[in-house]
């Protein structure tokens, strides 16, 4: 059976990036069931792990969620976030990963049916979590600036939860 990952990013009172009432946990806390429930419809086994945290500053918790992706025997793990920069030139949805994986573009190629702006894959060597549970492959995805208009849409956000599902579909068969 296929397995795959969810991390929810943020939690409780680290809600992450806030704009105009909106927070970026009821963001991902909705996304991520959204797409929890999805793949179950599929007969996909997600586990989901929340709360939890990826602040560099705790390395714990993202051993925690490396050894919980691993016990699970995950065949993808994918990492829900908003963008939770607040620059004055944001670039849209980004797909971050440590390097360059088929996975990677997979799920790059898959969020481009999003019309909020042009997308990034940025790679980042800091990130921890891919390197740990190699050789799963893994993302983190943040779908939006949390203060673009889209993310208060349903219908947006119902795409961003088929392109994530079709994603994971496309690399699961092979395809970039
Ligand atoms: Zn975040």
């Amino acid at each position: 059976m296929t397995v795959v990952c969810i991390l929810a990013g943020h939690h409780g009172p680290k809600t992450g990036a806030s704009y105009n009432g909106l927070d970026e946990w009821t963001l991902v806390r909705h996304d991520a069931g959204e797409l929890f429930v999805a793949l179950q419809r599929d007969g996909i086994l997600t586990p989901m792990l929340e709360p939890y945290d990826d602040d560099p500053s705790e390395g714990r918790p993202i051993l925690r969620a490396a050894r919980w992706c691993k016990a699970h025997n995950a065949d993808a793990v994918i990492e829900f976030h908003y963008n939770s920069h607040t620059s004055t030139t944001p670039t849209g949805h980004c797909v971050v990963s440590n390097k360059l994986t088929p996975f990677v573009t997979c799920m790059a190629n898959a969020l481009d049916v999003l019309p909020n702006k042009r997308r990034d894959t940025i790679i980042n060597e800091g990130f921890i979590l891919p390197r740990l549970v190699e050789p799963i492959p893994c993302v983190l995805l943040e779908p939006a600036f949390i203060f673009e208009a889209c993310v208060v849409l349903p219908e947006w956000r119902a795409m961003l939860v088929s392109a994530v599902k079709e994603g994971l579909y496309k690399y699961f068969a092979g395809g970039e």
